[in-house]
């Protein structure tokens, strides 16, 4: 396609009130191809752009590790850089794109809304897709209580929103979540999100917040006992090092929850949508909570999205009179675009049968990848539910390699996992993360798309980069010298002030 990108230059003056934007961003070009234009007369900035525009230091990040490439296109598993090399994605967009990149059924869908010109967010109405969406998904509800729907923008929106409902419906406001567990970064959210690094700096969080451990019932009910807990949030899996609970916890915990009049919140904004081989995870224990929550998957990535379902008295609670009609809410909540792509997320998750490939497939890699445990030393555990995957690695136990573990650990705690990652990257196209600050674990959330072929060029690039790991000296651990060379330090400056003196 021709592109008529011959006015797009950098933008190097200033703007003011009044100035033409358009001069930088392509005054000549066609709208019908205006960004496309855009991409190609300035995707090769984008590192720079973030660094004068944006939060450079994720950009530090990626140079750092080799992780600064340029991506042209995403579909299915993979995305695919500047040079056509493919990429198997183990993120999906931090578990957004379950369905994979660009689903032809999610986009058309999308396609159709904006061809229909609908009378998106009239407000003082209600919308049809919402309606159908919250029909929809209330269907899934793993219990038999009914239950209503409410739309958010975003995980931490929901999470947000959730703990609102449950004091408003308790009439109490206390707190409790467990230690290990991840919600979101606004200041609710992360009140209940256990992560120093996360709250450090940012000001007193919500008050009343009781942290127990994941599995000790006795902490819980002592902090439920007093009758004053509005809600007792989990994930059923924590998504920061893929935890997951002894059998019988979550069904006690709802019990406790009940006996002290709590709302027991599942945060799924992770776990939901088939990740785990189930629609919610929850179901693998048979356990009903009061509220669930979702977010991530439920657009198919393309639109940002945040559901809250809850037992149908909570939300009652809240919604009970006609001056009460919006007393919580959210601008975009419920906007055309995510409700018809949450539409066509449920139907290709059913279709497709996607739940079922991720419980085979999940079960596959682990099945494959469990072995790796005897053979290399530094492998300590494959663990996860369907297609959320940990791989921990740990201390060795010859003499040989303890130096070298040693060296890392001393550096920074994530720097074993690290050194695992970038070869993952470099040499064998996987895209992965590190599980958590501090820990020894890479975490996998492949689209839940994944197939065979896939899962041996998984457990084929594990198998090759931990074997190096025995190779001492050798490549891996001269990487891993050069990244404990680059640890940060803890800045002993203090914080920069913003505020005038
Ligand atoms: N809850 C859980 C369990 C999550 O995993 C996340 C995101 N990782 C959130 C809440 C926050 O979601 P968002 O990033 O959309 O705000």
């Amino acid at each position: 396609m021709p592109r008529a990108s011959s006015t797009l230059r950098p933008f190097t003056g200033r703007v003011h009130h009044g100035y033409c934007l358009s001069s930088w961003l392509g005054e000549d070009a066609d709208m019908t191809e205006f960004i496309g234009s855009l991409l190609e007369a300035r995707a090769e900035e984008k590192f720079d752009l973030h660094e004068q525009h944006l939060n450079g230091q994720l950009v530090r990040v990626l140079r750092t590790i080799g992780f600064d490439r340029h991506y042209k296109r995403g579909a299915g598993a993979y995305l695919y850089d500047d040079a056509g090399q493919q990429y198997l994605d183990l993120l999906s967009g931090f578990g957004t794109f379950a369905l994979g990149r660009n689903h032809p059924k999610v986009n058309a869908a999308l396609r159709e809304v904006l061809d229909s010109e609908l009378p998106n967010l009239a407000q003082l109405d209600v919308s049809v897709l919402a309606g159908l969406l919250a029909e929809a998904l209330t269907k899934t509800w793993p219990g038999d209580s009914r239950v209503k729907a409410f739309f958010a923008n975003s995980g931490t929106e929901a999470v947000e929103g959730g703990l609102k409902l449950a004091r408003y419906a308790t009439g109490r406001d206390k707190v409790v979540c467990l230690k290990g567990g991840y919600h979101g970064l606004t200041l609710g959210s992360l009140s209940v999100t256990s992560d120093e690094m996360f709250q450090k700096g940012f000001g007193q969080l919500l008050p009343g917040i009781t942290m127990v451990q994941m599995n000790d019932l006795s902490a819980l009910e002592e902090a439920l006992r007093g009758k004053d807990v509005a809600a007792f949030i989990i994930e059923p899996i924590q998504g920061k090092g893929v935890h997951i609970p002894e059998d019988n916890y979550l069904a006690e915990a709802a019990r406790l929850c009940s006996r002290y009049g709590t709302v027991f919140i599942a945060d799924e904004v992770q776990t939901g949508l088939g990740r785990t081989g189930k629609m919610w995870a929850m179901e693998h224990w048979g356990v009903e909570p009061d509220m669930l929550l979702t977010a991530k998957a439920l657009s198919g990535g393309h639109a940002p999205v945040g559901a809250i379902m809850a037992k149908a008295p909570i939300m009652d609670a809240v919604f009970d009179r006609m001056d009460r009609a919006v007393v919580h809410g959210s601008t975009f909540g419920k906007n055309d675009m995510a409700m018809a792509a949450g539409l066509a997320t449920l139907r290709v998750l059913e279709e497709e049968k996607l739940i079922e490939n991720a419980a085979n497939v999940g079960e596959q890699i682990m099945a494959e990848m469990r072995p790796f445990i005897d053979k290399y030393e530094f492998m300590k555990d494959v663990r996860g539910k369907g297609l959320m995957i940990a791989v921990e690695f740990g201390p060795p136990k010859s003499l040989k390699l303890k130096a070298s573990w040693k060296m890392l650990e001393a550096a920074n705690k994530s720097l074993f996992s690290q050194m695992i990652l970038i070869p993952l990257f470099e040499r064998h196209r996987i895209l992965a993360q590190v599980a958590g600050a501090g820990m020894h674990v890479i975490k996998l959330l492949p689209p839940l798309v994944v197939n065979e072929s896939d899962k041996d060029w998984i457990v084929k690039a594990f198998d090759e980069v931990v074997a190096d790991t025995h190779k001492v000296p050798g490549s891996i651990w001269s990487l891993g010298a050069s990244l404990a060379k680059h640890a940060v330090a803890p800045s002993k400056k203090p914080r920069q002030s913003f505020a005038a003196e």
